[in-house]
């Protein structure tokens, strides 16, 4: 079935922060979503309804039993063939709005292919789950001035950001570090699909903003959200730090091939995963994961089984996991379970 444009988005078009020329903005841009789970789901469904013209979906995963419950696009029999997330959201996507050209792309953005991965992109949406591939982002966004979408949820609590290159700070002016310390992840801490749906439009409402041509209106603020004991925060995001080494001193490190490459070890179905150099406590760590599959740990490492994957991870913050060839499912596993 062919929709007309013009009753599609009616709606859209009658809202007057849009209008005829905010939609025809809309249908000549470009979007990325890095990482298509609970956020990137959401804000790939949305954008495609909105009539983006373009959207690139990039992830490095599978869709699991376990994503049901919270990751919009995806049904039970994606779960049972284990399809990849961007395989399954970009076919599903075609049958939501047939006119958007979507591409899911399954793979891990690293320094080596970010460019080619989001050198077209006119905004970046984050769907991510770690620090690592966020300052990723942020590198190259900045290094570009490409406007990005800071998100993340977890439990029942999240925040969302965005970053102007050029107006607004970036992520490191405000994390100049990732958290220290084990991080709860929505493996071990669980996760409630409201505060994903409330932190995802959010980030969809800004790229709205820009993508229709008026990005003067995203304001330059940090929102926290919980949605079952708290409420809705704002504050003000501080100015861009001129000390910053990102956006300030322009140092852009993450974009440094050499890096953050985890180093694939063959033969062995293994990957050393040595990007996050931070100290990690095991113990705090085994009590986190052992309700969620077999963990040992001693002062000098700590050995966790889930399905078919060995993850030993070291005091340093170094791991190694067993039962994959694969870095990007390797990493994904990761953060997933480490932080
Ligand atoms: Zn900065």
């Amino acid at each position: 079935m062919k929709v007309a444009d013009g009753e599609r988005y009616s709606r859209q078009i009658l809202f007057a922060g849009i209008g005829e020329r905010g939609q025809e903005a809309l249908g000549r841009s470009h979007a990325a979503i890095v990482g298509c789970g609970a956020l990137g789901s959401f804000h790939a469904a949305a954008l495609t309804r909105a009539g983006v013209g373009r959207l690139t979906i990039l992830d490095r995963d599978y869709v699991e039993p376990s994503n049901l419950q919270r990751q919009w696009l995806f049904e039970e029999s994606d779960a049972e063939a284990s399809l990849p997330k961007a395989v399954a959201a970009e076919r599903r996507l075609a049958g939501i709005n047939s006119a958007v050209r979507v591409r899911g792309i399954v793979t891990d953005l690293t320094a080596s292919n970010v460019a080619e991965l989001l050198g077209e992109a006119d905004v970046i949406l984050d769907g991510t789950d770690n620090f690592e591939t966020r300052y990723l982002i942020n590198d190259f966004a900045v290094s570009r001035a490409k406007p990005w979408i800071y998100g993340a949820a977890v439990g029942s609590y999240g925040v969302t950001m965005p970053v102007v290159p050029g107006r607004t700070a970036c992520l490191r002016c405000v994390y100049p570090d990732a958290p220290s310390g084990i991080q709860p992840t929505c493996e071990t801490a669980g996760v409630l699909n409201p505060i994903v749906a409330a932190v995802a439009a959010l980030q969809v409402a800004d790229a709205l903003k820009i993508l229709t041509g008026r990005p003067e209106l995203v304001a330059g603020r940090i929102t926290t959200i919980d949605v079952w004991e708290g409420g809705i925060r704002q504050i003000e995001m501080p100015p861009p730090d001129p000390e910053c080494p990102c956006c300030g001193r322009r140092e852009f490190v993450h974009l440094a091939e050499s890096a953050r490459q985890p180093v694939h070890m063959c033969g062995r179905n293994a990957v050393q995963i040595h990007e996050r150099v931070q100290p990690i406590d095991l113990m705090e760590l085994k009590a986190r994961l052992e309700p969620l599959g077999k963990v040992r740990a001693s002062e000098f490492a700590l050995r966790f089984a889930t399905g078919p994957y060995e993850i030993t991870v070291f005091p340093d913050g170094r791991a190694i996991v067993k039962g994959v060839d694969d870095t990007g499912l390797a990493r994904s596993l990761y953060a997933r379970y480490v932080g």
